[in-house]
């Protein structure tokens, strides 16, 4: 979404050339608006049978609804990225984990009001308890060939390959 107001000063915004592209800007106080992705973190956690923990989520989720997705969550203004994958795995599974590696990095535009760059970590479950919270309603345990229907298309993506040759 463009904004049609400065967010700073509240004066209507034109639209200005700046970096080849045209950008809501104010005439007031010269404040330009860059709409740039943010960045999503989300947990990969594997039993030793190769099954992934997954989350269903919500009725009040504003995307996918009643549909699974690898526990997520956006980092923070002032937030590591990696800090922020663990809590909000935390946060929506009870569980703390300790990151090992990347797993992928995509760029999601699900969001007509918000890209964001998705950055999936590895990760192994150190200690707490199964307990679905924040945005998950339920957790369960797939394997990678028998998948619910899930929220994102990136995390199709990202699960497809985990096991790819
Ligand atoms: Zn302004």
């Amino acid at each position: 979404m463009e904004f049609r107001f400065c967010p700073l000063c509240a004066t209507p915004l034109d639209r200005q050339v700046s970096g080849d592209r045209l950008r809501p800007s104010c005439p007031r106080c010269a404040y330009t608006q860059y709409r740039n992705p943010t960045a999503g973190v989300a947990v990969i956690v594997r039993r030793e049978d190769g099954a992934l923990l997954l989350g269903r989520r919500g009725p009040d989720a504003r995307f996918g609804a009643g549909q699974w997705c690898i526990p997520c969550g956006h980092v923070e203004w002032d937030e590591d990225v990696r800090a922020a994958a663990v809590r909000e795995f935390a946060e929506e599974t009870g569980l703390t984990v300790r990151l090992t590696a990347i797993a992928a990095v995509e760029s999601n535009f699900h969001d007509a009001r918000q890209h964001t760059v998705g950055i999936w970590f590895h990760g192994v479950i150190t200690d707490g308890n199964l307990n679905p919270g924040d945005d998950l309603v339920e957790l369960a345990w797939f394997t990678t060939d028998i998948l619910p229907v899930l929220a994102f298309a990136t995390d199709r993506l990202v699960i497809q390959r985990l096991d790819a040759p």
